[in-house]
């Protein structure tokens, strides 16, 4: 079993983006600047954007962090993000979720400037990611794909089964796994809570990914020997032994489950650490095109 080691590929991939990020710099570039709104104080939701400000400033990007209250309305919140599609400083825009019930995530989301939708959650982005065409990859899928490529594993011809349909992490996984790329072009089921015979698809799997959000639902008996298994999963559960009383684990029994595989991601230590970097490159990327297309513009008015 080899481990699919989630801090050695993102340390190399931020390498990577600090490269970038000065190379970028030397031809006149600006610095990246994304900009991540928080409603409310949901305590994971705060530890998730102080992470991706804290790397922004790793990685050499400016970041913004605008916090609202939980009871900021739907028509409010959109006008911030609105103000932030017109701040020319600003390349990339996050909107942390979940939002507050009295939100509609899918509204905010979509008065996001596509060209600075780096969570690539818009619908114009999701619409270029199903067509195969140049776009923003949401976080999480796009970590996943970095880090099978960066272990040259070739998933051509495999079957793949993806557990969860949501927007965030299943659906654009399954698209991902099925398109004609390397990674890729593997025969990908996506599975569910209505799914009958889910340990039957799964002992057939050569891939398993777990986007499920329930703590090592993924047990021994649903692996075959040598599968690739994939733990998106992060839950928290208690524990006694731990100062805080509780430790994070993910949708897959990983002690049960790791022995047979051929190779296995942790948690934490795996896809947590890939989405980060999967947000970064979208980042650096949007403040790249915005700043070419400018230049385009400017180009063709003094032809
Ligand atoms: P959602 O709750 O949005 O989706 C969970 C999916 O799992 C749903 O499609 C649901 O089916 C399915 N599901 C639930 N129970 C079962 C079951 N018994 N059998 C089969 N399918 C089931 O979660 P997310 O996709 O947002 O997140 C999934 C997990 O990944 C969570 O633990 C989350 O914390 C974590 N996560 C980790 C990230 C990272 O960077 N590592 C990033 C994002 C999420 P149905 O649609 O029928 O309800």
């Amino acid at each position: 079993m080899q481990l699919l080691d989630g801090v050695l590929v993102s340390a190399h991939i931020k390498e990577q983006i600090k490269q970038e990020v000065t190379d970028w710099q030397a031809q006149g570039g600006k610095k990246p600047h994304l900009a991540a709104i928080l409603v409310g104080n949901n305590p994971a939701s705060e530890a998730y954007v102080g992470s991706k400000v804290k790397h922004c400033d790793e990685l050499g990007f400016d970041s913004t962090l605008l916090r609202f209250p939980a009871d900021i309305t739907e028509a409010q919140l959109i006008a911030e993000v609105v103000r932030l599609n017109n701040d020319d400083n600003i390349d990339g825009i996050l909107v942390q979720l979940p939002l507050p019930d009295h939100i509609s995530g899918d509204s905010v989301i979509n008065a996001i400037n596509p060209a600075k939708d780096v969570d690539g959650f818009h619908p114009i982005s999701v619409g270029k990611m199903v067509l195969g065409q140049p776009t923003f990859l949401p976080a999480t899928p796009y970590g996943i794909m970095l880090m099978l490529e960066y272990y040259q594993i070739n998933t051509a011809g495999m079957n793949c089964v993806v557990i969860g349909r949501s927007n965030i992490v299943g659906t654009p996984m399954t698209l991902l796994m099925s398109r004609n790329t390397n990674p890729g072009n593997a025969t990908v089921t996506m599975a569910h809570s209505k799914t009958k015979n889910l340990k039957e698809l799964c002992l057939n799997a050569d891939i398993i990914v777990a986007a499920i959000g329930r703590p090592k639902y993924v047990t021994a008996d649903m692996v075959k020997p040598g599968a690739i298994v994939i733990d998106v999963g992060i839950n928290r559960i208690p524990d006694a032994t731990k100062k805080s009383g509780s430790r994070l684990v993910g949708d897959v029994d990983f002690d049960g489950v790791a022995p047979l595989c051929s190779y296995i991601t942790p948690v934490p230590g795996g896809v947590g650490l890939m989405t980060i970097c999967g947000l970064m490159k979208n980042t650096l990327l949007a403040a790249k095109l915005r700043t070419n297309a400018v230049r385009g513009a400017a180009l063709a008015q003094s032809n």
